[in-house]
């Protein structure tokens, strides 16, 4: 079933200023429960926007989205009940931890949800694990005291505390140090693996797509250049490029090699595949 759906999605910034700006052009997609899909696009091209129409933070300015059936649109339509089911993850979202200890923070969402305060301990409890932060060992502990990569997981455990059908991330792995990236992304991947979250995720790296998603969403200029899965998206190199955006390392290698008349396969886009396709080419020639 379709979890989140936009047809002919229009979004425009301060409109009737002479700053208006379209930010989205006729968006329509449709994304299902259990999928992980990416979203790439060059900068300005409108993923932020097209996010904050998933959690309702945004309306259209014309066109349709619904989430779980329920049209965002509609002034009946309970926002909170929205919010509830998606859960959004900014950039940095780290900058907006604030309560003394991290179980207070991540127990801000539940508490005014007006939990019990017994269903509150185990949601948190429960959302601190799933980012392998022990709560027994850092609940009591300041949100400050902790790594950068550690903040950004107790942050996003925030959001898991508020039990969301969907997770929207927006660059999830930015500006963390190469370990941080990857225990980040492995807790992204372990939620939509053994939770079965729905998971949407804006990256810039082409290779942390690759690694990562099944489906990929391209955006340029506020329209959706390509849709589908990683492989046939990357093998559509040359436009990538035009719109300044790129492929995975391995694919660029295979590309080139398959440019110098080397007939390897073009196709693979993570690390541990390069090697067959080379093989293939070395058997082949
Ligand atoms: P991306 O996330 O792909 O970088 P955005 O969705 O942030 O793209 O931006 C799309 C377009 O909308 C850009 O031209 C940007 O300048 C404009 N824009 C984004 N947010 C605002 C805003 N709050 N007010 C006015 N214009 C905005």
């Amino acid at each position: 079933m379709a979890l989140i759906e936009c047809v002919e999605l229009t979004h425009v910034y301060l409109k009737g200023t002479p700053m208006e700006t379209e930010a989205l052009r006729g968006i329509t997609l449709s994304i299902d429960e259990g999928e992980f899909v990416g979203i790439i696009g060059p900068t300005g091209s409108g993923k932020s926007t097209l996010i904050q129409h998933f959690d309702a933070l945004l309306r259209p300015t014309s066109g349709t989205v619904r989430v779980g059936g329920v049209d965002i649109g509609d002034p009946k339509t309970n926002l909170r009940a929205i919010r509830r089911q998606v859960g959004l993850v900014f950039q940095y979202p780290e900058h907006q931890l604030f309560e003394e200890t991290i179980f207070e923070d991540v127990a801000f969402g539940p508490r005014n949800l007006g939990l019990p305060e017994d269903e509150v301990r185990q949601r948190v409890e429960d959302a601190l694990r799933a980012v392998r932060v022990d709560p027994e060992k850092f609940g009591r502990r300041s949100p400050f005291s902790i790594s950068g990569g550690e903040m950004r997981r107790v942050a996003i455990a925030g959001v898991l505390a508020m039990a969301p059908q969907v997770l929207v991330l927006d660059e999830p792995a930015a500006g963390l140090d190469p370990q941080g990236k990857v225990e980040i992304l492995n807790r992204i991947r372990d939620l939509h693996r053994s939770r079965h979250i729905t998971v949407i995720l804006i990256t810039h790296s082409m290779d942390e797509a690759a690694q990562l998603v099944r489906r990929l969403i391209v955006l340029n200029q506020g329209q959706v250049a390509m849709d589908g899965p990683v492989r046939e998206v990357f093998a559509r190199g040359e436009e990538l490029t035009a719109m300044g955006l790129g492929v995975p390392a391995i694919t660029e290698l295979l590309q080139r090699l398959r440019r110098r008349g080397i007939p390897v396969r073009a196709d693979a886009v993570t690390p541990d595949e390069a090697p067959r396709a080379i093989k293939e080419a070395l058997a082949w020639s």
